[in-house]
């Protein structure tokens, strides 16, 4: 529905063009032509993704010792970017690379959502697009499979920013979106975390916190940047508990003046802290770079205030940060100068 359509000259200029990429920086661009004189010269094509941030315990990557957390990081990452080096748009990056880690079992997305006090997945979503500063957001969700494009239809098909629970439903029904009984979501995984956290019994603070929510970042060939988040929210939550994930500004921010922002962490400290609006004003107001910005959010304002998480980010000149204050964060990034790697603790 959101594929980009394949354009192979473009794609093979720019798979030429990225070998002679080099990291842009601040004496270069001192250093640089005028517009006026400057050839037309291709954009940094960049897209980051995460899958949660909170204390990883060993035990939690399972037998293979995370390679299949890894597989299935790598594989968003790649689609991602192919959208990309197509030509395709940084919302359609985004959206494809979160699609398919709501529908990996590992994460707390989609499939794999982790459970509510209730037993049910209720999952939330938001998107952003830095060109126009339009956005969709849906919380509450329990039947729409892939979340994110339910997001990115109250983005495009109304006018609304954010839709919940029964509304966002039938709105997902009007449009036509793939629907699945609220079972699909659950996973024995998360049925045994919720369990423990209902029995009482000591629970990893992963485990309340529901580690795993996904995102993403991009910026395109036009230099465009989008930003996308989704997730079940937090083990145990009640009462219509709402977290950071669909909030614009808090969870998810993009905006072209300075960059987008997917954010992933105990919500109520980055709801409070509007994280992924701050790291943006804090860019485009004060001309701090990137990385600046998002160590004086995450690494400053956060940890003194309490707030455990990360979040990762891009610029339109296709600076990529990831940035945690948690002892992990499944995170991967992937850029048209050959950089690609991804992670899960501090390396
Ligand atoms: N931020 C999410 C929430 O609070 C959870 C997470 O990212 O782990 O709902």
């Amino acid at each position: 529905m959101h594929t980009s359509v394949l354009r192979p000259l473009r794609h093979a200029a720019l798979v030429a063009m990225a070998s002679i990429m080099t990291m842009p920086t601040a004496a270069a661009a001192a250093a640089a032509p005028s517009a006026a004189e400057q050839p037309a010269s291709p954009r940094r094509l960049a897209i980051a993704i995460h899958g949660g941030a909170g204390v990883i315990a060993r035990e939690q990557l399972g037998a293979d010792g995370g390679v299949a957390y890894r597989q299935g990081l790598e594989a968003a990452l790649d689609a991602g970017y192919a959208v990309l080096e197509a030509g395709g748009s940084s919302l359609d990056a985004v959206t494809t690379a979160v699609r398919l880690l709501e529908d990996n079992p590992l994460f707390n997305a989609g499939r794999g959502a982790v459970l509510a006090h209730d037993g049910r997945a209720y999952l939330d979503a938001s998107i952003m697009s830095g060109k126009d500063l339009s956005a969709g957001a849906v919380t509450g969700v329990t039947t729409v499979r892939h979340p994110i494009d339910l997001a990115r239809r109250v983005m495009e098909d109304s006018p609304h920013v954010m839709l919940s629970g029964e509304g966002a439903e039938e709105f997902a029904g009007l449009k036509g979106l793939e629907r699945v009984p609220n079972d699909w979501f659950i996973t024995p995984t998360r049925r045994q975390q919720l369990d423990r956290v209902l029995q009482g019994r000591s629970a990893p603070r992963n485990e309340l916190q529901g580690l795993g929510t996904v995102g993403a970042v991009a910026v395109d060939s036009r230099g465009d940047v989008a930003a996308a988040t989704s997730t079940g929210g937090m083990t145990n939550k009640r009462w219509g508990r709402i977290g950071d994930a669909p909030i614009i500004g808090a969870g998810t921010y993009a905006n072209n003046a300075s960059c987008a922002v997917s954010a992933t962490g105990h919500g109520e400290y980055f709801i409070r802290s509007v994280v992924a609006h701050d790291i943006c004003a804090l860019v485009e107001y004060k001309g701090w770079s990137l990385a600046r910005a998002a160590k004086e959010v995450v690494q400053g304002k956060l940890v003194q205030r309490g707030g455990e998480g990360g979040i990762i980010a891009v610029d339109p000149q296709g600076h990529l940060v990831l940035e945690f204050n948690s002892p992990g964060m499944f995170r991967g990034l992937r850029d048209s100068s050959g950089r690609r790697m991804v992670g899960i603790y501090e390396d």
